[in-house]
């Protein structure tokens, strides 16, 4: 697992293939990434046999039938052993590719190049691939790790707004359980990072990609410590799932979840006021909070009780318990959600 961090790297991409002496390539991506990026992209890869396959944006490609079309082109037009498949793309292409780079032909090699800042910040890094199955997502999948993967900071100049918020989430996630001075760089720096200031974000990107990879490190197969990344989504996956993931974007949920669960660690004294309050005013520019009605709150505590992160039946909660620390609880009373829920902070 080695990653590459910077600006321009069209050129190491192409000079790593040369030196690894790759000759076929079968680049996955999808129709918003090609259209800005496919023709230079494709520039590079001249020397190398290379075809492309473009999927639909958004979760709904991350299904068995797509899957199955991309084995499809890969078995018609002769890809072997020797393969390697090109991730060029967000979450979602990354996803898929490393799930079909994991399992053709029993596995084979493949490189991330992630496009947006929830990518190349969190889903790029820790090996995990898969896809939905019905609406259960990432159900199938397992854990494979590109050869290499290329972090690339112009392309983070295409993305909305919205997309950039979705990623600082995270980012911002990375600061609260780890480092504390970190999140407080990205606060006093936030204007920067919607301006794409390119030495902010380079900073930024690679103090996320070591913290994360320095979890993942102490346990790939998520069966501990790996756990403490899960802050923000135990009720962040509740209101996506409310919302039947169409109304926020991830990184949008887990802004909110991060708030709802820094009240429940407030309520329980493990933080005190002054902490919560400075994790409220930052989160809370990002995603407005929401005063769920009784009625949602209901529904949002039904599904986080199903969440396939649970022991026992038991709701498993990542909180903060001061500043650069994180614990996991499984005893917060439903009462406490509720009334954080309720959002009367
Ligand atoms: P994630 O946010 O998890 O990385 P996606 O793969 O769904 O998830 O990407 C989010 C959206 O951003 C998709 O519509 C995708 O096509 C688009 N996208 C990805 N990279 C870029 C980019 N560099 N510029 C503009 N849009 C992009
Ligand atoms: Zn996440």
């Amino acid at each position: 697992m080695e990653n590459v961090i910077g600006v321009s790297l069209f050129k190491d991409i192409r000079q790593f293939l040369k030196e690894k002496n790759k000759k076929n390539i079968f680049l996955i991506t999808d129709e918003n990434v090609s259209k800005y990026y496919l023709e230079e992209i494709l520039y590079y890869l001249v020397p190398f046999k290379t075809r492309v396959y473009i999927l639909e944006p958004g979760e709904k490609s991350k299904c068995l039938k797509v899957v199955e079309n991309i084995y499809m082109e890969l078995i018609n037009y002769n890809y072997d052993r020797s393969t390697t498949i090109i991730s060029f793309g967000g979450g979602v292409v990354g996803d898929i590719s490393g799930f079909v780079a994991a399992t053709y032909l029993r596995g084979v090699d493949y490189i991330q190049i992630p496009t947006t800042l929830l990518a190349q910040v969190d889903s790029s890094i820790g090996g995990k691939v898969g896809i939905d199955f019905g609406k259960y997502k990432n159900m199938i999948g397992s854990f494979y790790f590109p050869i290499k993967t290329f972090i690339d900071i112009d392309f983070l100049k295409t993305l909305d707004r919205r997309e950039m918020t979705s990623g600082l989430a995270e980012v911002l996630k990375y600061g609260l359980i780890k480092d504390y001075d970190f999140f407080r760089y990205i606060r006093d720096n936030i204007q920067g990072i919607y301006d794409f200031d390119e030495e902010i974000l380079i900073e930024v990107v690679e103090k996320c990609v070591s913290i994360k990879t320095e979890v993942v490190a102490m346990d790939e197969k998520d069966r501990g410590i790996r756990k403490i990344l899960n802050f923000g989504h135990t009720i962040g996956h509740g209101i996506e799932s409310l919302y039947d993931f169409s109304k926020y974007k991830h990184g949008e949920a887990i802004i909110l979840g991060m708030m709802y669960e820094s009240f429940i660690s407030k309520e329980m004294g493990l933080i005190d006021e002054e902490y919560f309050c400075e994790i409220i005013e930052t989160l809370k520019d990002l995603v407005v909070p929401v005063h769920f009605s009784n009625e949602d709150i209901t529904k949002i505590l039904s599904k986080m009780s199903h969440d396939k992160k649970n022991l026992d039946e038991r709701i498993v909660f990542v909180l903060p318990t001061g500043k650069n620390k994180v614990d996991i609880f499984d005893n917060v009373s439903k009462e406490n959600m509720r009334k954080s829920l309720k959002g009367d902070w």
